[in-house]
């Protein structure tokens, strides 16, 4: 039996056989692990090196195929981020530049590459509005059809093929549903329409009717068998207010967010928050078409994160607590109920396309008054609890943005019965 020695590290405890200490200096394994630890990380620091991956690259297409390519992790390179997100750069592109970016993307499919040419070919279609037929065809020819809202501008030809083969491929049906109410156009408005009165063989393998898939698009089937938008077109981004820039005075702005409410939330008793808060009189929202002067949205930042919660509202901005709330099943104790400090948001006057931060996975900056949701599960429009009508989308407040934190919350209307609902969504 061999005698154990102290380890040679004065704040440790431990003791150690001959051999460990001959292997090690005199210290123990742990000590000898967190040794070798601190001397790697203080040789990644010594040695860490800034690489700017776009020094010297000035093609707006060049700097976005950087960016979107894959990367190793080093941990000897310490990446400089270009200095404006691919949003941006997308905004700024030509037109003969988002050719060349989609003649791209039908390349890196050729190449089997779905990954990035699928994040390409989302980011025309969303943040440039481009319509991307070459890449949509390729796209299709290659068996894909998800995500749907690529298929948003696809043209007859592929809407007339996914028709038909509905009618067979089961394994696909739920994306080709999808991708049809995406295109959303009169014979597709028909063909849900024919389905919802006739339902289909294959309608019992979904989970929900197949007209029903609309909702995923934002739009929905009228009594009549029309297409009634589930949202407004028209869209403006809140963004945080950068510290000292001054910024537009919050009274005079269209919609003011995050505002301390004066009401307590009946269910766990913290103060309420007004979400948005419109000045109906503002040119900029005239789209709403609401007469009135001012419409709060309100909500309760704890219970709202467990359902759906209505409230009652006037266009004079009033709201209330409205008796048709049901207290969810599951609703944990509010612990925290402090006043919450947000970031500044302001209303940018900037018209944005409707689908601009519509895709999630893109990754954007996603607080805005109209525009289609950004939905982070599935769609999830509430019905108005008087009239049953689908609510109407009219904003949403990304909490990444305003809190660092994480989730969206949704903000919907019934204009008839002046009824409003909040819901969120989180991964
Ligand atoms: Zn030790
Ligand atoms: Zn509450
Ligand atoms: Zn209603």
């Amino acid at each position: 039996m061999s005698e154990r020695l102290p380890c040679q590290n004065s704040d440790c405890k431990a003791s150690i056989l001959p051999a460990t200490a001959l292997k090690t200096g005199g210290i123990c394994m742990p000590c000898h692990q967190r040794k070798i630890a601190l001397e790697k990380q203080a040789f990644i620091e010594q040695n860490r090196k800034d690489v700017d991956l776009y020094a010297d690259v000035n093609d707006p297409v060049e700097i976005l195929k950087i960016m979107h390519k894959p990367r190793k992790y080093n941990p000897l390179e310490h990446e400089i981020p270009y200095h404006k997100t691919a949003q941006e750069m997308y905004h700024q592109l030509t037109e003969s530049e988002r050719e060349r970016l989609e003649t791209y993307a039908i390349t890196l499919m050729e190449e089997d590459n779905f990954d990035q040419a699928e994040t390409i070919l989302l980011s025309l279609a969303c943040f440039s509005s481009a319509r991307i037929e070459r890449g949509l065809e390729s796209f299709f020819r290659k068996g894909k059809y998800y995500p749907g809202i690529l298929y948003k501008d696809a043209d007859q030809d592929i809407r007339d093929k996914l028709i038909h083969q509905l009618e067979f491929d089961s394994e696909n049906r739920n994306h080709l549903l999808l991708a049809l109410a995406w295109i959303g156009d009169e014979e597709v408005v028909r063909q849900f329409e024919t389905w919802r009165q006739h339902p289909p063989r294959w309608a019992p393998e979904l989970n929900i009717s197949p007209e029903t898939y609309a909702h995923e698009a934002g739009w929905e089937l009228d009594n009549d068998g029309g297409k009634r938008l589930l949202f407004y077109p028209e869209s403006y981004h809140f963004k945080v207010r950068v510290a000292g820039r001054g910024g537009m005075d919050q009274a005079s702005s269209a919609v003011a967010a995050l505002r301390a409410g004066e009401h307590s939330c009946p269910w766990c008793g913290s103060k309420l928050t007004v979400l948005f808060d419109y000045n109906l009189q503002n040119p900029l929202i005239q789209f709403m078409k609401l007469p009135g002067q001012r419409l709060r949205i309100a909500a309760c930042m704890h219970c709202n994160c467990y359902g759906t919660v209505f409230m009652n509202a006037d266009l004079d901005g009033r709201y209330s607590w409205s008796d048709y709330n049901v207290v969810p099943d599951f609703l944990p104790e509010n612990e925290d109920m402090e006043q919450i400090s947000w970031h500044a948001m302001e209303l940018s006057e900037r018209l944005m396309g409707a689908y601009d931060n519509a895709y999630w996975m893109l990754e954007a900056p996603a607080s805005k008054i109209g525009g289609h949701p950004t939905w982070i599960q599935d769609a999830e429009y509430p019905v108005c609890p008087c009239c049953s009508t689908t609510m109407k989308f009219i904003a949403q407040m990304d909490m990444e943005q305003a809190e660092d934190s994480e989730g969206i919350y949704y903000a919907f209307l019934c204009e008839a019965c002046l009824k409003v609902a909040v819901n969120y969504q989180q991964t």
